[in-house]
């Protein structure tokens, strides 16, 4: 690193708060930006945290022709004392990492950027809302800079920080989602870009979530691309069942994005001593034990809902309900759970967050 000095050069003009609760999600910003530039045979340089402002990129970009560029989601909370709160950031950067090693992107250092994320929410703390429900929203991203038509890997980049807070998922109570099985489009396949958080992996599934809403679902579940068989995830959650009282998510296979969430709600139920298996479950399967009545609880999972209870499954013309619409038992407790420890209502017995002082 050249530069290893933190600049930080102060908005003159400070934009109005959002009324809370109201707030599209990701159409906000903060009044500040984090942003650092790579240079291929210097690493890493010009750390700084700027005014928000537009980019001005080289239309032959690289990321504008071949897509090369990561993306984390993570938020920090405010608690009811007034203390600002991350959740195992730390996991988003290493995260971050193993998607840029899958792009081809260099690594950043991972505490280091954490030090700078923990200075940029020092400075934005009033964008922090505090109502129930609503947090800031982090996106680090990095993209490919060098202005280059060859295919191949750029030899600059730029990773940014943008700060976006957000209205509560569930404005009105958690709500059950419709979600389509998508039986004719491939979100991802072992070997391919599944388990990175990368632009195209979002884009490639527009056209499978036009059509699911189309039909009134709120979203698609994946199932293998090789296969069309086995569960993988959905849109950007991964997804829970709970079957005769045994927890299955799907085992991280290379195609499916390794959530930190599904990661948490895995960690708790160990300490539970709820039963939760990794590993293969096929529609199929998931179909018949619905037939019998085992499916008890079905839930996606991520950063954005935490928990959001799925109340239907529908897959080639067939229905399947679960727990008549409602949000089940353990889905509720594990979100309370959650957003107790994110929100400092609960105590982190586990050391998952993070104060920003
Ligand atoms: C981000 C994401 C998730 C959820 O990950 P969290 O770390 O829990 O937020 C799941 N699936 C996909 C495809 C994602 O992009």
């Amino acid at each position: 690193m050249k530069t290893a000095e933190l600049e930080v050069v102060e908005s003159q003009n400070k934009k109005e708060k959002p009324t809370q609760d109201q707030i599209p999600f990701g159409t906000t910003f903060t009044d500040h930006m984090f942003t650092m530039d790579y240079v291929e045979g210097e690493g890493w340089q010009e750390p700084k945290i700027i005014p928000y402002q537009p980019l001005t990129l080289d239309p032959a970009a690289v990321i504008f022709h071949y897509g090369q560029t990561v993306f984390e989601g993570l938020k920090a909370y405010r608690t009811k004392d007034n203390r600002i709160l991350l959740f195992r950031p730390e996991k988003n950067f290493q995260r971050l990492n193993l998607s840029s090693e899958r792009l081809s992107i260099p690594p950043i250092d991972e505490e280091q950027v954490l030090g700078y994320l923990t200075r940029l929410i020092q400075l934005e703390k009033d964008w922090v809302p505090e109502t129930a429900g609503t947090s800031l929203y982090i996106r680090p991203f990095i993209i490919a800079t060098e202005p280059n038509l060859a295919v191949g890997p750029a030899k600059t980049y730029k990773f940014m920080i943008i700060l976006s807070p957000v209205g509560s998922y569930f404005p009105g109570g958690i709500k059950p989602v419709i979600i389509n099985v998508e039986d004719q489009f491939t979100r991802a396949v072992k070997g391919g870009t599944g388990m990175a958080k990368t632009a195209g992996n979002y884009s490639s599934g527009y056209q499978a979530q036009a059509n699911a809403k189309k039909s009134g679902n709120a979203d698609v579940l994946w199932l293998d691309g090789i296969h069309k068989k086995y569960i993988e995830e959905v849109g950007s959650m991964n997804i829970f069942f709970k079957i005769k009282g045994e927890i299955v998510t799907p085992e991280l296979n290379g195609s499916i994005l390794k959530g930190i969430t599904r990661m948490s709600i895995i960690e708790l139920l160990n300490k539970w001593d709820i039963p939760v298996v990794e590993r293969r479950i096929s529609i199929d399967e998931l179909y018949q034990a619905y037939e019998e009545g085992a499916v008890e609880e079905v839930f996606g999972t991520g950063t954005a809902a935490v928990i959001s209870p799925v109340g239907e499954l529908n897959w080639l013309g067939k229905k399947m309900i679960f727990n008549n619409h409602e949000i089940g038992e353990l889905s509720q407790r594990l979100y309370d759970e959650i957003t107790g420890i994110q929100t400092g209502k609960r105590e982190d017995l586990y050391g998952w967050t993070i104060e920003v002082e």
